[in-house]
């Protein structure tokens, strides 16, 4: 009998969930990758699937999931994860965020595996406590544009919590601030890639609002890492992983300007409804309990994402030549 752990997640061809899969593979991990493609990327598998140790089922886990052998893992990542994408397909998020979450519970139950939930800082909202400590718990408007996501999560921890207390489930629950890195769609409107596509294409950067709202960006390597570390811990409750280094959008514009080499101008737009005007991850217990903390300074994740980035701009332009 192999002793391999063998771990599902979900969502696996997105961008988080497909950076989670390779450092599981590589700790010798067998890995179930689990999609619908709704906001995915097959090519996001394509390195994965030349793992023998990989295996990828296509399912939406709002459906009852059938998984045959034995698990050790449910990491549940599926979820559309911008705000565009959430607006534009708000009721599979909140059924992948509830009736999905519900299923991943249940089938972790059924196998006896531990359960870990990709949560979010949009748990917070628009928060009136900064920086965000674990225990503070938020200014979310349940019925405006965001509220779809913030509050599937929110009642995914929820749910999560009542799977521990309830039936002693093994569960671990992470609160994910912004993260940045290859494999992120170009066009799924998250700042960092709107900016570097506009700015490789010579196109004005789209800052809404006056650009004075902060967030603080993590590199995917680094969040990871903390995620498999708080995997492997005995923390219940929900941990912020991010990185604190927090600016406002427009020197943000400012560093992707710089990355690109461009001097493209800036677009202001009206600033989108519920934005929140702050966020900043309190790391205080990550670095307590797990040792952890972000080592990719942001102007150097940007370089190591450029590459990529590049590769698809080039794409689109090829694309809307032969249209
Ligand atoms: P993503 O859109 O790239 O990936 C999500 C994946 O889930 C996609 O491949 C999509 O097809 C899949 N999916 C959605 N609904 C599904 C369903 N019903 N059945 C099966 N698959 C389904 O987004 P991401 O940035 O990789 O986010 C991954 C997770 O991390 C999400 O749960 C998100 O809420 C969380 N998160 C991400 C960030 C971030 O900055 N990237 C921040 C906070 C939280
Ligand atoms: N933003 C922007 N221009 C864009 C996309 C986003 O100015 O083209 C701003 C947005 O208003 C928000 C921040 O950048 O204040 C981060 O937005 P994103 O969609 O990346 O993630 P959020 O943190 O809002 O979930």
């Amino acid at each position: 009998m192999s002793d391999m752990r063998r771990a599902l997640v979900t969502g696996a061809a997105g961008f988080l969930g497909s950076h989670l899969c390779e450092p599981l593979l590589a700790a010798n991990w067998e890995v179930v990758g689990m999609d619908n493609f709704i906001t995915g990327d097959k090519r996001n598998l394509e390195e994965l699937e030349k793992n023998k140790n990989f295996q990828f089922v296509r399912h939406d886990v709002t459906q009852f999931i059938h998984l045959a052998g034995p698990l050790d893992a449910v990491f549940h990542f599926a979820s559309p994860a911008s705000p565009i994408d959430y607006r534009e397909i708000p009721i599979q998020t909140m059924k992948v965020g509830s009736l999905g979450t519900h299923n991943c519970l249940g089938l972790a139950m059924a196998k006896r595996a531990r359960f870990l939930l990709a949560s979010t800082s949009e748990c917070y909202g628009d928060p009136l406590v900064h920086p965000q400590p674990e225990d503070y718990y938020g200014n979310v408007n349940p019925v405006g544009p965001r509220g779809c996501y913030d509050e599937a999560k929110r009642f995914a921890e929820a749910l999560t919590m009542s799977y521990h207390r309830h039936h002693g489930l093994e569960t671990r629950i992470v609160r994910i601030f912004n993260t940045y890195g290859p494999r992120m769609r170009l066009d799924d409107g998250r700042v960092l890639p709107a900016f570097i596509g506009q700015a490789m294409r010579g196109e004005p950067l789209s800052v809404f609002g006056d650009g004075q709202q902060t967030r603080s960006f993590c590199y995917a390597d680094d969040l990871i890492d903390g995620i498999y570390r708080l995997f492997e811990s005995d923390e219940v409750f929900p941990t912020n992983i991010g990185n604190p280094r927090e600016m406002t959008i427009l020197e943000f514009a400012e560093k992707v300007q710089e990355a690109v080499g461009s001097t493209v101008p800036l677009n202001f737009h009206p600033m989108p409804e519920n934005d929140p005007k702050v966020r900043q991850p309190d790391i205080g217990k990550a670095k307590r309990i797990l040792n952890w903390e972000p080592k990719v300074p942001l102007e150097e994740g940007i370089q190591r994402c450029l590459g990529y980035f590049q590769g698809r701009v080039e794409e689109q332009q090829g694309k809307s030549q032969e249209d």
